[in-house]
């Protein structure tokens, strides 16, 4: 699952301290929703919080390059920023399209009050 040419190809270690729907979320939500799906099924993905993908493998060009990724990529920008690697995060931040997630989009199965991050 790991994937150092995909896009937020990650498996988070650590349950979400928070929930984050910001500019950042926003940004990798325009992305997602311009993705195309693998027309492979591929098994679904379950993060360590329990939030589940869908079964297809997404495509999305970023910077002209093709990158692979998934429909957890808005979720872990929402809910597990703290182990998305630093280039990652400054790809995202130069992305210039923003919407808003869905709660089925970022999927976050715990919602606490304060977020820690502020
Ligand atoms: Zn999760």
């Amino acid at each position: 699952m790991i994937d150092p040419n995909g896009f937020l190809m990650i498996e988070p270690r650590e349950r979400p301290r928070g929930l984050l729907l910001d500019s950042m979320a926003r940004k990798v939500t325009a992305l997602l929703r311009g993705a195309q799906a693998d027309r492979f099924f591929m098994g679904y993905h379950e993060c360590i919080c329990g939030a589940r993908s869908d079964s297809y493998d997404w495509h999305v060009t970023i910077a002209a390059r093709k990158r692979r990724t998934n429909s957890l990529a808005i979720h872990y920008v929402a809910c597990h920023r703290n182990e998305i690697a630093p280039e990652q995060l400054r790809e995202i931040e130069a992305f210039t399209r923003e919407l808003e997630p869905t709660a089925q989009e970022h999927n976050a199965l715990i919602v606490v009050e304060k977020s820690p991050y502020h």
